[in-house]
């Protein structure tokens, strides 16, 4: 069942920054006839084109990737492009105590080498991103937030021998990100930004370009089996496949195939950018870093200065898609946003966009086979940290469906996400969440 409006899965153009100022991509056009491969992939966001790329360039299989809407139209396309370590909401600590320490340094190896496989492939591949290094900053909203940072700390380094930098109020404003709002913050030394429609048309590029076929405004509208091949239905067309692969993010389409249905739960994530700020309006701040930056909110904000002098911020949240509901919580992220910027609260805000990012019941990314039918395998659930995630699990997913080993991969990673309970009440679950972290945030 499709939790948000069917507005929200359209795909129609999305209002963003990076639409407007991204390179010109390639047109991928439809799928207009009935084809075989040996794997196809559904979704060209990161999961599905990185899926399609190391198919291709390192496991010498050429995949089929059906996008519903313009290659990387998903979230992938309209992120912040924090290219940071993450992928869950569990937390080091409590992944530890749950499927012991092994397995969680496992992870924390998998999400810095997630950063480290973005990297390499805008190198080997030649892919424009416009990078913004310098990790990713934890700004504290609080005194007692500025404590929990400096504990986490303490926490990485003991659990992984990881060490982030402790920085004071002080430390922040010498490094040109000063707001009396941050009191001190925690930076992690991997991660960069980018832009995040240049990076997936990239990918998608690579991707072909390495011998894998790729199909735009082709949504699967039917699944059905040929005998032990998997046969996918487009308005235009058919691919009869071995083996799928699942990487529709937030957009997973559930009613496609039962062994889909109430896996994930679709949050939305908003931004809004800002016109390009003068080099007075910026000292006039003082935050002039291109420094990637989360608060330490439970619902966090996050934000960064664009090389051009925009500035963006994003936050997590919205429980309706419909036009009033989007308007009224733009209202609210420029409020937080003049808020801790208080020298900008004249700067016009030129963009609004939001779309969708997945969570799984279990709050850890997933990328595995389902257990009914081992060829097909899904990837997703990365919490809002799917560009470095989601790339990696692309990975992770093309060794898989070419029956090699994935050493890397934690073992609870290697399923789908587990079901939620009455995943029709999905949507009274992330209220609840919603209003607690509201409250939890107001406590500091
Ligand atoms: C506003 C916003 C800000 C974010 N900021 C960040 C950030 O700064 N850093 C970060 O790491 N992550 C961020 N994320 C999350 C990140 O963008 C996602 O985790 C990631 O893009 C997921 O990639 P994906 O390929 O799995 O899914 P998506 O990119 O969502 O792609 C799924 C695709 O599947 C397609 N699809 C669905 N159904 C069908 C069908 N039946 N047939 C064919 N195709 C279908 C959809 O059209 C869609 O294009 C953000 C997300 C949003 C929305």
């Amino acid at each position: 069942m499709a939790l948000y409006p069917p507005t929200t899965y359209a795909p129609n153009e999305v209002d963003s920054l990076w639409r407007e100022t991204a390179r010109p991509g390639q047109t991928f056009p439809a799928l207009q006839s009935d084809i075989e491969a040996e794997v196809v992939v559904i979704g060209g966001g990161f999961t599905g084109l990185s899926a399609a790329l190391h198919l291709a360039r390192d496991h010498g299989v050429s995949p089929v990737v059906l996008e519903a809407g313009p290659i990387g139209w998903g979230a992938s396309g309209r992120n912040g492009g924090f290219c940071v370590p993450g992928g869950d909401k569990l937390g080091l600590r409590t992944m530890a105590k749950r499927y012991g320490l092994d397995e969680a340094r496992a992870f924390f190896d998998l999400t810095l080498a997630a950063v480290e496989r973005v990297a390499g492939l805008l190198r080997d591949e030649g892919i424009e991103a416009d990078p913004q290094p310098g990790g990713e900053l934890y700004v504290a909203h609080s005194p007692k937030a500025f404590t929990r940072l400096a504990h986490e700390r303490e926490e990485v380094i003991a659990l992984h021998g990881h060490r982030q930098e402790l920085l004071s109020p002080q430390d922040l404003t010498e490094q040109g990100l000063r707001s009396e709002a941050f009191h001190g913050g925690l930076r992690e030394p991997v991660g960069f930004g980018l832009h995040p429609l240049n990076y997936v048309r990239g990918l998608a590029a690579a991707a072909e370009r390495r011998g894998a076929a790729l199909y735009g405004e082709s949504r699967v509208i039917g699944w059905s089996r040929d005998g032990a091949r998997h046969r996918l239905r487009t308005a235009g067309g058919s691919v009869l496949a071995g083996k799928v692969i699942v990487a529709t993010g937030g957009y997973l389409p559930e009613a496609i195939h039962p062994g889909l249905a109430g896996r994930v739960l679709p949050i939305l994530s908003n931004i809004i950018t800002t016109r390009p700020m003068s080099a007075d309006e910026i000292a006039a701040q003082g935050w002039s870093s291109t420094q990637a930056t989360c608060d330490s909110r439970a619902l966090l904000h996050y934000f960064r200065l664009l090389p051009d002098g925009r500035f963006l911020f994003g936050g997590r949240g919205g429980l309706g898609d419909d036009p009033a509901s989007a308007a009224a919580f733009r209202q609210r992220l420029e409020k937080d946003f003049r808020a801790a910027f208080p020298a900008w609260s004249g700067v016009e805000v030129t963009h609004f966009w939001r779309g969708l990012v997945d969570l799984a019941f279990d709050l850890i990314p997933h990328c595995g086979p389902l257990d009914e039918e081992p060829s097909i395998l899904v990837g997703c659930a990365y919490h809002g940290s799917g560009v470095s995630m989601g790339t990696e699990t692309g990975a992770q997913l093309a060794a898989l469906a070419a029956g090699k080993t994935t050493p890397a991969l934690p073992g609870f990673m290697r399923r789908p996400p587990p079901r939620f309970p009455f995943p029709a009440l999905r949507k009274f679950y992330l209220g609840s969440a919603l209003a607690g972290y509201a409250a939890q945030d107001l406590l500091g």
